[in-house]
């Protein structure tokens, strides 16, 4: 028997037969219970980044991320592909029709009244429509976050704001290189480095601008891609002198792609002025001159007319009901949408009175199309190194920000599963890659396995002991 009792005695080491609990087991222990490895994340948004931007222009920068990251081949906008709804599904993970900010305008089919893209973004009631946006989430669950110039940012949702936030002038030189290397310093150096923000939203509003006045094969547009492609090498170098690299996640997607548009004389336009049967007697409010989706608002009793008149008028020109829309689209079920859609294929413009929309670019198109696409890199302490990863849809981005950040996502209609292959296994990163609630149980499952254990070795250690005594008794 005492041989016995020696081995066991030798298998738990020094350990004396009533010792307190190994320390390190405890520290272990605590550890496991208690600390966070969750790093930060910066989501940056440069508008209207085509998917293929990067394939006629030298991009060192972009480059460099990708083998350093992640790269995906494209990432599918919602629909419509514009700017606040799009960014505002990158922020809550749903469709359009259910988060319900539908276009970039505010409108009031009663009074007529419109507000352009800059004054939307006040209307707090348009934005808070029943989805909240990541940041308040994170907020709600003890994180800091911070936006700069993202769309949604200005906006009050449930009593909440983004803490700490910038909202852009009213005129605003979206495309000022030097502006752009400030708002960085500040989101790095003072948000994420001195104020230590969990989150942060950072908006660039090129290369929108130049695919809209010089269409998206133009010299502007590649010399835009360039600026770009200098941005994110500051960013990352700026990251890297704040210490921050090892801590910080970087996403940098796009809100949607640009196509070219195809003039008169070329093609024949679409202006509904001209289409025999229809008028604008008909019409109680009307969305048109921007971009190739319209919307109606037919006088009472006249819906019939204005859409069978329409239905059919141009070869390319798609005219629906809004219950007709096509499911995929995601776009029919909203009150705020009026009763006719109308979408025109890639190339043609929705004009009202006269073809009055001068852009040479435009998005707002099927995101079924090559051209609407959108970019996507990501680089980081829980992101794969040098993998190249299929497409996915914008929806998935919102689960997978809530999943880096380890906070419980809001009801959305996206998949961790459409993304979750581009983080590296949970043993490499230190970092969490399950999901908040499975990191508790498993917390939980390991800290009481851990007592057990300890419970058990105390009766080992204690009945080893008493028998080893009783044997030389
Ligand atoms: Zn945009």
């Amino acid at each position: 028997m005492l041989p016995l009792c020696l081995a066991i005695l030798g298998l738990i080491s020094s350990s004396p037969c009533t010792a307190a609990p190994p320390r390190d087991y405890v520290s272990d222990l605590q550890s496991v219970l208690t600390t966070s490895t969750r790093n930060k994340l910066l989501l940056i948004s440069f508008d209207g980044f085509r998917w293929d931007y990067d394939r006629d222009v030298e991009t060192p920068n972009l480059d460099k991320m990708a083998q350093d990251g992640v790269k995906a081949a494209y990432v599918t906008p919602a629909f419509l592909t514009i700017t606040s709804p799009s960014h505002f599904t990158m922020l809550t993970g749903r469709h359009i029709e259910n988060h319900g900010v539908i276009h970039n305008m505010w409108f009031n089919t009663t009074t007529q009244e419109k507000k352009q893209y800059y004054m939307t973004q006040f209307v707090d009631s348009y934005w808070d429509n029943g989805s909240l946006p990541i940041w308040i989430t994170a907020q709600r669950q003890g994180l800091k976050a911070g936006s700069l110039h993202f769309p949604g940012t200005a906006a009050t949702y449930k009593g909440e704001t983004v803490r700490v936030r910038q909202v852009e002038p009213r005129f605003y030189d979206h495309s000022n290189e030097t502006e752009w290397r400030l708002n960085i310093d500040k989101v790095i150096g003072n948000w994420f480095h001195q104020q230590d923000l969990d989150f942060v939203s950072l908006y660039f509003g090129e290369p929108d601008i130049a695919g809209h006045s010089h269409g998206p094969d133009s010299p502007e547009r590649r010399e835009m891609v360039r600026q770009v492609d200098r941005t994110i090498g500051y960013i990352r170098d700026k990251i890297q002198e704040h210490g921050l690299t090892d801590r910080l996640n970087i996403i940098i997607t796009a809100d949607h792609g640009m196509s070219t548009v195809l003039r008169g004389g070329l093609v024949e336009e679409i202006i509904l002025s001209k289409i025999p049967g229809f008028s604008f007697r008909d019409i109680q409010f009307q969305l048109l001159d921007y971009g190739p989706v319209g919307m109606l608002l037919p006088k009472e009793g006249k819906l019939e007319k204005v859409y069978q008149a329409l239905k059919g008028s141009h070869p390319h020109l798609h005219v629906y009901k809004k219950e007709e829309v096509p499911a995929r689209l995601h776009y029919s079920n909203h009150p705020r949408l009026p009763p006719i859609i109308l979408i025109a294929d890639p190339g043609y413009i929705v004009n009202g009175l006269l073809p009055l929309n001068k852009h040479k670019g435009d998005h707002g198109f099927d995101n079924e199309n090559m051209d609407m696409k959108a970019f996507f890199r990501a680089v980081g302490p829980d992101f794969q190194k040098n993998v190249m990863v299929d497409p996915f849809d914008m929806v998935d981005v919102y689960p997978l920000m809530c999943h880096l950040l380890g906070i419980n996502p809001e009801i959305n209609d996206g998949h961790l599963n459409s993304t979750k292959y581009m983080l590296l296994p949970k043993e490499e990163t230190g970092g969490d890659n399950d999901t908040p609630e499975k990191n508790t149980q498993t917390k939980v499952v390991i800290g009481l396995s851990a007592v057990t254990g300890f419970l058990v070795l105390v009766f080992v250690i204690t009945t080893s002991y008493n028998m080893c005594r009783s044997t030389k008794a």
